[in-house]
């Protein structure tokens, strides 16, 4: 468990993630046997892979998944512009002895020739180059980790935004157009019955959780959030509301064309 100090106050003292958050709601038991269900599920349609971002959901349910024995690979995007936090993360995921970790990276050409032509900083000057950079950062590589894959998994919440207000528990929308069936075993969790199971079960987390960052991205492209602020305030904090999603999880007809909607 991390130990890591944080900018959260309980009675004066410093809090981390846990300390503020664990507060499962009513129905935690059930939510909980409905994701495990659901992960089994997942495994028994074969050929389904786990997406995680190496933020808190993405890690309750590769422990959900290590915990159940189950067949079911885990991938990691490693953008090349992930936090030093997020990086450790990703190295003790992958010296566990009982999970397959999968990393993809970006092509290395396309990375340098984007910040020859466009800069490091592109991403702040436009929605395009912002969306130009997540397709060679995220999009392709994720092309890649879901190649000739029957489904994934996602850490997705209806609470996280209203985005995300009507996700599926199991999605299958795409099965037809790609051949992918996406499962959201956390669709119904609080954030509450989230830092209830890590807490319950000790998982590891990003200790930039311990400093307000609930959801975490690449570097340049995420930041701490204030009391009241939005789950996803933290994210592309520069544009609109409406633009905050990189395309990972916005149905278009190709993966291609995600990163641009
Ligand atoms: S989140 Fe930011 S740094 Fe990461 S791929 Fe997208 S634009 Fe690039």
């Amino acid at each position: 468990m991390n130990a890591v100090a944080s900018i959260g106050s309980l009675g004066g003292a410093r809090a981390s993630a846990i300390e503020l958050y664990d507060k499962p709601s009513a129905s935690y038991a059930d939510k909980l046997a409905e994701a495990e269900a659901v992960l089994r599920q997942a495994a028994a349609l074969g050929d389904v892979t786990q997406a995680n971002s190496l933020g808190v959901e993405d890690m309750v349910i590769t422990d959900l998944i290590r915990r159940g024995k189950l067949d079911i690979p885990v991938f990691v995007l490693e953008t090349g512009a992930l936090h030093t936090e997020t990086l450790a993360l990703l190295e003790r995921l992958q010296a566990r002895p009982d999970l397959r970790v999968n990393v993809f990276r970006p092509r290395l050409e396309s990375v340098i020739h984007f910040i020859r032509n466009d800069g490091q900083d592109a991403m702040y000057r436009s929605i395009e180059l912002r969306k130009a950079c997540c397709e060679i950062r995220k999009m392709e590589p994720l092309a890649r980790a879901l190649a000739s894959k029957r489904g994934w998994i996602t850490g997705l919440r209806r609470e996280q935004s209203i985005a995300r207000a009507e996700v599926p528990i199991v999605d299958t929308s795409e099965v037809e157009t790609r051949g992918l069936t996406k499962f959201n075993p956390l669709a119904n969790w609080t954030q509450g019955d989230v830092w209830h199971y890590v807490a319950e079960h000790q998982v590891d987390y990003n200790p930039l959780h311990d400093q307000f960052y609930p959801s975490i991205g690449c570097a340049p492209c995420t930041r701490a959030i204030t009391l009241g602020e939005d789950f996803r305030a933290g994210r592309w904090w520069w544009e609109d509301q409406s633009a905050k999603e990189c395309g990972l999880h916005v149905k278009q007809p190709t993966i291609s064309d995600e990163a641009t909607a």
